[in-house]
C-alpha cells in the first residue's frame, strides 16, 4: 500500500528539483520532492558562488590553442585542475568535451543556451518575493578584476563579444575600481562590473527559502534513495523513509547523480563533473567586499556571504565520487591573499561541490526518449543556480501542455541520440 499517491515525484532537492517543483505546483500538480538527505540544498547548490548570471553568454569551453592545452595538462594553469589519477577514466568524457567546444560550437551554444539565460533573473526575483527572502539578494553586481595589461586586453575584447548580445558592462579602470571596491590591492589593476546579474549572499540559504515556500504550499519533502525508482502499472514509484511513494509521473533533478538513476534505465548521457571547492575566511581590520569579484587570470572569486568572504575554486578534473583534496585551494588561497587582505580559514576543511554537465556546457531538459512519463532537469554546468527557476518553468509548461516560454529544443536529450 503506497504511502501516497502524487501527481509528480521530483527527484532532488537542488535548486533545479525545487524550482521544477515549485512552477509543477504552481500548475495544479501535487508534487512530492524525494532527496537522500531529506532537505534541499545539501549538495551543490548550497556552497556555490552565488552568482544570477544574468550575462552569462557564452559557455566554458575546453581550451584549443596548444599552449593553453599543455598548460592545463601540466596544472599550470589555475583556473582548472587535473587529478592525474582520475584521467584513465575522465578521458572520454573530456575528448568529447573538447570536440563540443570548437569555435563554431561555441557561437551556436551562446546562441542557443542565451534566452534560458537571459529569462532566468525575473524568476528568481518572483521565487524569492513570494518565499519572503529578498533580503538575500543583492543588486550591486559583481566585478571581473584584471591584474595586467593583458587580462586587460582579454576583458576588452570579451566586453565586445558580449555586445551583440545586449549584455551590461562598464570597464573599470583603477581609481573606479578602488572607488566601488575599496579594499583590494592595488594588484588589481581594473575590471570589468557587470551590473546587471544579482548575487545573493547564501545561495543553500536560498534555495532552503524556495523549498520552504514549496511545503507551505502544500508540498512534501520526504528523504529516500531515487535509485529505488521502479515503473509500476500507472507511473513510478519510490522508496521513502515514510514508506513508497507513487507518483503519475517523474522528474530527474538530481543533478551530478543523474546517471544514477537513469543508466538503470538505459540512459547513457555523456554527464561528466567539475568538481569544486570553497572555503570561508575573515577578512583583515575593517576589510570588506560589496560584491563577489573574479580574479579573470586566476579563476578564482571572493563572494561576500553570511559566514565571511567565500573563495571558490574553478573546475577540479577528478572522478564524481573521488577524496576531496585541498590542493586547487591551497594554489589559490596564496594568490587571493594577494587580492584581498584575507584573515584566518574559517571551516577546518574545504567544501567540495560537483557541477553537473554535459559536454556542450547545456542542461538537458524535457521529456525522456524511451519513457512516456519520465522527465529531465539536469547538467546546469556552471549555471545552476542561475538556470534552476527558468529551466523548472519551462519542464513544467512542457509537462502540462503549456505554450513554453522559449524553445526547448536546444536542451532536449534527443541530441545526444
Ligand atoms: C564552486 C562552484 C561555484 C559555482 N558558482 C555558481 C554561480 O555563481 N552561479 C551559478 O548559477 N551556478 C554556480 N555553480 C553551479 C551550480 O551550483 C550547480 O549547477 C547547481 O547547484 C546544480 O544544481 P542541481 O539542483 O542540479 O544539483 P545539486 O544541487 O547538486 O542537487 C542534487 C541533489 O540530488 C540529491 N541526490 C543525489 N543522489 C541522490 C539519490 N540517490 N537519491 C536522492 N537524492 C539524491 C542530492 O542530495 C542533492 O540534493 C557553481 C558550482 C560550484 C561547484
Amino acid at each position: 500500500m503506497p504511502l501516497a499517491k502524487v501527481d509528480v515525484v521530483v527527484l532532488g532537492a537542488g535548486i533545479v528539483g525545487v524550482s521544477a517543483a515549485l512552477h509543477l505546483q504552481a500548475r495544479g500538480r501535487s508534487v512530492a520532492i524525494v532527496d537522500r538527505s531529506g532537505a534541499a540544498a545539501s549538495e551543490t547548490s548550497y556552497g556555490n558562488t552565488g552568482i544570477i548570471q544574468a550575462e552569462a553568454v557564452f559557455p566554458y569551453t575546453f581550451p584549443r590553442k596548444l599552449g593553453e592545452i599543455a598548460l592545463a595538462a601540466l596544472n599550470r594553469d589555475p583556473r582548472a585542475h587535473i587529478r592525474y589519477s582520475a584521467l584513465p577514466s575522465i578521458a572520454p568524457w573530456l575528448w568529447r568535451y573538447f570536440l563540443a567546444s570548437s569555435p563554431q560550437n561555441r557561437i551556436a551554444i551562446a546562441n542557443a543556451a542565451r534566452p534560458l539565460n537571459a529569462a532566468a533573473l525575473p524568476e528568481h526575483r518572483a521565487f524569492a518575493k513570494a518565499a519572503g527572502a529578498e533580503a538575500l539578494l543583492r543588486d550591486e553586481g559583481w566585478i571581473k578584476v584584471y591584474r595586467s595589461e593583458r587580462g586587460r586586453q582579454a576583458a576588452l575584447a570579451e566586453i565586445e563579444e558580449l555586445r551583440p548580445f545586449g549584455v551590461a558592462s562598464r570597464v573599470l579602470d583603477r581609481a573606479e575600481l578602488a572607488a566601488m571596491e575599496p579594499h583590494l590591492t592595488e594588484a588589481a589593476a581594473g575590471g570589468v562590473h557587470f551590473s546587471e546579474p544579482a548575487t545573493t549572499s547564501d545561495p543553500g540559504a536560498l534555495v532552503k527559502a524556495y523549498a520552504a515556500l514549496f511545503r507551505e504550499r502544500g508540498g512534501r519533502l520526504l528523504n529516500g534513495d531515487a535509485r529505488t525508482l521502479t515503473t509500476a502499472a500507472d507511473g513510478w514509484s519510490v522508496a521513502t523513509a515514510e514508506g513508497t511513494l507513487a507518483a503519475r509521473e517523474a522528474v530527474v533533478a538530481l543533478g551530478a547523480w543523474s546517471s544514477d538513476v537513469l543508466v538503470p534505465l538505459g540512459y547513457r548521457f555523456p554527464l561528466g563533473v567539475k568538481r569544486g571547492y570553497h572555503m570561508h575566511y575573515g577578512a583583515k581590520g575593517d576589510a570588506a567586499l560589496s560584491r563577489p569579484v573574479l580574479d579573470a587570470e586566476y579563476g578564482y572569486v571572493l563572494t561576500p556571504m553570511t559566514r565571511g568572504i567565500r573563495l571558490t575554486t574553478g573546475a577540479e578534473f577528478a572522478r564524481r565520487d573521488d577524496k576531496p583534496s585541498s590542493a586547487h585551494l591551497d594554489r589559490l588561497e596564496p594568490v587571493a591573499r594577494t587580492l584581498f587582505p584575507l584573515a584566518e580559514r574559517r571551516q577546518s576543511e574545504p567544501w567540495l561541490g560537483r557541477r553537473p554537465c554535459l559536454p556542450d556546457m547545456m542542461p538537458i531538459i524535457g521529456p525522456a526518449p524511451r519513457h512516456k512519463s519520465l522527465w529531465l532537469d539536469f547538467g546546469h554546468h556552471h549555471l545552476g543556480l542561475t538556470l534552476g527557476p527558468m529551466s523548472g518553468r519551462l519542464l513544467a509548461e512542457m509537462m502540462t501542455g503549456e505554450k513554453p516560454s522559449l524553445d526547448p529544443r536546444p536542451f532536449s536529450a534527443a541530441r545526444f541520440g
